[in-house]
């Protein structure tokens, strides 16, 4: 198969089963998904980069054409310099398709090589969003319905308090 590498960018604070569905649906159109964590420092996450990183590195770590990478700046350009050509998101409602699609077009102005495909999430995953998770983890509630089976955030949030 000719190579496809796609982005997959997010902020994954943290990682949901919805993300989850999104990767591993895309792999019977991509030969390589990379899981970009994107730093930014306005915005005030619950889980450090580096546990975000280790987290989705923890889910992922039985499929080798899923890798984890952070990034700082532009999605384009950490795109360009890695050699991908596609951008991967998932599409809950209308409203993320407005916000996507000036996304997308703006991407695609400053680089038109580079394509976004969207997947529509699976009807049952359409309520989970990573701010309704991070509230139930911060006041104790039991979230790992919302989170992959192949982690135990307790481990994380344990870490989170000791540290
Ligand atoms: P961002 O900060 O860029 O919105 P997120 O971590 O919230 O990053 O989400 C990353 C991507 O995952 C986005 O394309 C978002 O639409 C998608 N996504 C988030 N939750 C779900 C879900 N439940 N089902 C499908 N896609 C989702």
């Amino acid at each position: 198969m000719q190579e496809r590498v796609a982005v997959f960018p997010g902020s994954f604070d943290p990682f949901t089963v919805g993300h989850e569905s999104i990767v591993l649906r895309s792999l019977s159109i991509f030969s390589h998904v990379v899981i970009a964590v994107g730093y930014n420092s306005s915005k005030k996450s619950l889980f450090p980069l580096e546990t975000r990183i280790r987290m989705i590195e923890k889910i992922f770590e039985a499929y080798p054409n899923v890798t984890v990478s952070s990034y700082q700046g532009l999605t384009v350009d950490f795109c360009k310099g890695i050699n991908a050509g596609y951008l991967l998101r998932g599409l809950r409602t209308a409203s993320d398709f407005e916000f996507e699609r000036a996304i997308a077009q703006v991407n695609r102005m400053m680089d038109e090589n580079l394509e976004t495909v969207f997947l529509l999430t699976s009807p049952e995953l359409t309520p989970v969003n990573s701010t309704i998770v991070r509230d139930i983890l911060i006041h104790g509630g039991d979230a790992n319905m919302f989170i992959p089976k192949s982690i135990n955030i307790a481990d994380y949030m344990n870490e989170l308090n000791r540290s």
